[in-house]
């Protein structure tokens, strides 16, 4: 799900759920972390490529200038995104990502990321 590496060994961690809890597990050493707030994506310390399209037609200008709003980049920035199908010059992170979905979907936006993403909005809800 995650590339984290144990903070001890370097080795990989398994995320587990136990109860209300999310339980992090080192695959090589004793080293596990338990806590009932990392079951969400704020725990996720992955950096996402984040690509942005259009549904409907192609990209408009106004639709660059919402992005550009939305996401606070330029417009310019936010044109290529959708005419160029590249990533946005920043990567997010999990938290940033969600709310990038929660923020364009309504507006009709599709938002994907490199690696893809491993967590549904709706469960931050
Ligand atoms: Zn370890």
């Amino acid at each position: 799900m995650t590339d984290s590496v144990c903070p001890q060994c370097g080795g990989q961690i398994v995320p587990s759920k136990s109860g209300g809890s999310f339980v992090l597990t080192c695959t090589k050493c004793p080293w596990s972390v338990a806590t009932t707030d990392y079951d969400r994506p704020g725990f996720d310390t992955s950096n996402y490529q984040v690509y942005i399209a259009t549904t409907g037609e192609g990209p408009s200008a106004k639709a660059a200038a919402q992005l550009a709003v939305q996401l606070g980049i330029n417009a310019r920035e936010a044109l290529e995104v959708l005419k160029e199908k590249r990533p946005l010059s920043e990567t997010f992170s999990a938290v940033e990502v969600i709310r990038a979905m929660e923020s364009l979907t309504p507006l009709g936006f599709l938002v994907s990321t490199v690696p893809s993403f491993p967590w549904s909005v709706e469960d931050e809800a």
